[in-house]
């Protein structure tokens, strides 16, 4: 825990950050032990030997992932021992992210690894571990998420898509939409929420079902979204059969399943590193813009946005480190995992708007049409693209009401 300081000796070393606008170190500075330097080397000494650089980063992501699992579950640090997890200790997990993040090594994709996953560990049968983990860890099998729904979002539990299980009881028929299933287009599988009851409250009656996408009854249209890509999309079932031993623990314990894995959705959805170094960057970039005789940075109007976002960043690290001890322990995220959520994607958002601001009129064009300095091009198609992150996973206004009603405990 960091408020112990047992495992973590936190000194704020040179937070005069601003009268040296970019620093070759992070503002703080966060001591490790003999063994975590060690081991932060051998996490550096891998990443240089083993990432790969320019396109590579997609052709040669299986050498990537198979020399992270090589090194015994680096592939997979979030994953328990039980199932081939590194074990990692919190301050490893943080240095692991830390690392990783600042490289942008490869990412994986989140649905099978983080967020289908835990939930078969925790209330799978251990056929459907045998017959999905592999897949997924591999990354031969993707996933996409199927929960959200035309009036079933924030308000997830008002889910209607329907699966009847057959006289027989050896399947289920499912009929319904839904909406804004990321990267449905390329998925072999979907995991998703259905409803087999309509009697009590609305969040029972729910099951939880894995469902493959190239069932003849299930079709994907695109959805194109603000920033010009196609990344998610409207699914819809009709009459796919789909065995019982494809539902995932008990018929109508769905939501409960459901809520845990929106924990790991959320601490998952922060992207901490990720804004570490994209502030790093907008931080360069403004460098490059001359204001009368500075630069952009100089300016104090874009130097306190700066500083404040290097603060809040600061204390979403430590919010993070909270919680990976927690998970560490074998808890769940909790109910913190949504200030993540919250803080994280309004972080990667402002972030955004410092590009565009130090971008200019050279933001507006993006693709074929672009020019002026090159950290310019698509900076509007990111800004405008990262106005979702506010929306998936659980909006912003839903995680205050977490926040309030389950962090301060606000009625
Ligand atoms: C890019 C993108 C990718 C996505 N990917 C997936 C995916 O892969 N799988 C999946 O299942 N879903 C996915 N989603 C759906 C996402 O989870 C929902 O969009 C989100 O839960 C919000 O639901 P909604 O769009 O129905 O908005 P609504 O729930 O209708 O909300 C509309 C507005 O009302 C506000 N609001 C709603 N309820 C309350 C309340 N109680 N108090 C205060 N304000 C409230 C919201 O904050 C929001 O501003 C994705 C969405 C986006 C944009």
């Amino acid at each position: 825990m960091l408020g112990d300081k047992r495992s973590f000796t936190i000194s704020v070393t040179d937070y005069r950050t601003l009268r040296y606008p970019v620093q070759k170190e992070r503002p703080i500075d966060i001591s490790f032990s003999p063994e975590d330097l060690a081991f932060q080397k051998k996490v550096r000494t891998f990443i240089d030997q083993h990432v790969p650089q320019g396109m590579a980063m997609w052709t040669q992501r299986g050498d990537w992932f198979k020399a992270l699992a090589d090194q015994g579950g680096w592939d997979i640090p979030k994953w328990p021992k039980d199932f081939g997890g590194p074990n990692f200790t919190p301050t490893q997990r943080y240095i692991f992210d830390l690392e990783m993040g600042k490289q942008a090594t490869p990412p994986q994709l989140p649905f099978g690894v983080g967020m289908l996953a835990p939930i078969l560990m925790n209330y799978g049968s251990q056929a459907q571990q045998d017959r999905f983990l592999p897949g997924i860890r591999d990354g031969s099998v993707n996933w996409c998420q199927g929960y959200s729904e035309p009036g079933a979002g924030s308000d997830l539990a008002n889910l209607k898509t329907k699966a009847e299980l057959s006289a027989d009881g050896s399947h289920y028929l499912v009929n319904g939409q839904k909406i804004w299933t990321t990267l449905a287009q390329i998925a072999h599988w979907i995991f998703c929420l259905t409803r087999t009851n309509n009697d009590g409250a609305k969040q029972e009656g729910i099951t939880f079902l894995l469902i493959p996408m190239d069932d003849p009854g299930v079709e994907v249209r695109p959805i194109i979204t603000l920033g010009g890509s196609h990344s998610v999309n409207e699914v819809y079932f009709t009459d796919v059969k789909v065995p019982v031993e494809n539902r995932v623990g008990e018929e109508g314990k769905g939501w409960t399943y459901a809520k845990g894995l929106l924990a790991h959705e959320r601490s998952g959805l922060a992207g901490i590193q990720n804004s570490v170094m994209g502030l790093e960057k907008a931080k360069r970039n403004a460098q490059k813009i001359r204001v009368g005789t500075g630069t952009l940075l100089d300016l104090s109007s874009f130097k306190n946005k700066v500083g404040v976002l290097e603060a809040e960043l600061l204390a979403l690290e430590f919010t993070e480190m909270r919680t990976l001890a927690r998970v560490a322990a074998g808890g769940d995220p909790g109910p913190e995992s949504a200030i993540l959520k919250l803080k994280g994607t309004e972080i990667q958002q402002r972030i955004t708007e410092l590009n565009l601001e130090a971008a200019g009129v050279f933001a507006a064009p993006w693709g074929a049409e672009a020019f002026g300095p090159e950290f310019a091009h698509g900076a509007a198609q990111s800004y405008l693209g990262g106005r979702a992150t506010t929306i998936y996973g659980g909006a912003s206004e839903v995680q205050k009401d977490v926040i309030a009603k389950n962090v301060l405990g606000l009625s």
